[in-house]
């Protein structure tokens, strides 16, 4: 706004209040609704965090190679990757998508990259439970 691209601060989902980073990502309902869903698919269930708490708990809890932690690190780049491409359709196509069509959008991408990932690997029912969340069925 202060750059004049956009000429109000008003959230481009339309829920009444001001963006900025810390509402996109995840205190907006539209966001929190997809990012609440993507935490679910990683069996991962607890109360969103603010913006750089949540960052932080991502950063804590995706150290490492196995599965799930690079499940985490790609479900995490993903989700905010669309959501923020989403906030640009609205703002400056005038095209919107709904969130459940994000949300198939982010499992389309992130079952193709992990799929890769997990070819020709053996995991146990932990892992083989994120797979089937996420339609991977080549682990
Ligand atoms: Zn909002």
């Amino acid at each position: 706004m202060s750059l004049g691209i956009v000429d109000s601060a008003t959230c481009a989902f339309n829920c009444g209040d001001n963006e900025n980073v810390a509402h996109l990502f995840f205190a907006c309902p539209y966001s929190s609704y997809v990012w609440k869903k993507v935490l679910g698919f990683c069996n991962i269930f607890r109360s969103l965090l603010p913006w750089l708490d949540e960052i932080q708990w991502m950063v804590d809890h995706s150290r490492g190679k196995t599965l799930s932690q690079n499940l985490r690190k790609l479900a995490f780049g993903v989700t905010t990757y669309h959501i923020w491409m989403e906030r640009n359709r609205r703002c400056f196509r005038n095209t919107y998508l709904p969130p459940e069509e994000i949300i198939s959008r982010i499992q389309g991408e992130v079952a193709a990259k992990l799929s890769i990932i997990a070819r020709d690997r053996s995991y146990g029912e932990r892992e083989h439970s994120l797979c089937i969340n996420w339609g991977i069925n080549t682990c």
